[in-house]
């Protein structure tokens, strides 16, 4: 009965996911290797995040682990539950946005302050 905890982005590479990586890869690294900017990773980690499907939340299902539980509270990690749902990571979001509900939070709360939460968490590189 293993949980899977994802800190941050060492941890990937320390799990040896290489295989996917392929797959779903390490936005930071690979928007890095093709020389495109901050812009676009963020473009992307928004589109990801309001679907619900990031690399952060949903790997479990490409490596057949167990699904993944918040290292905080140790709920079910989604994204809902890191953006708005988490009562450890309150303190954080509410630097960043006070909404409370995605709907509102992804269309009234500027993008570039859910990165900054998401930054602060350590957690953006994972999206
Ligand atoms: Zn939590």
């Amino acid at each position: 009965m293993g949980m899977r905890m994802w800190t941050n982005s060492q941890n990937w590479d320390a799990e040896g996911a290489n295989k996917l990586h392929e797959v779903l890869p390490n936005l930071g690294e690979d928007l890095h290797r093709r020389g495109e900017g901050a812009g676009r990773k963020r473009e992307t980690a928004m589109c990801r995040l309001r679907v619900g499907h990031t690399w952060l939340t949903q790997s479990y299902l490409l490596t057949n682990e167990e699904q993944t539980f918040c290292y905080a509270c140790d709920s079910l990690y989604t994204v809902r539950h890191i953006l708005i749902e988490c009562p450890d990571f309150q303190d954080t979001w509410r630097k960043y946005f006070s909404v409370t509900d995605l709907y509102r939070l992804f269309r009234e709360v500027n993008p570039s302050r859910i990165v900054g939460y998401l930054k602060d968490l350590n957690v953006y590189g994972n999206i």
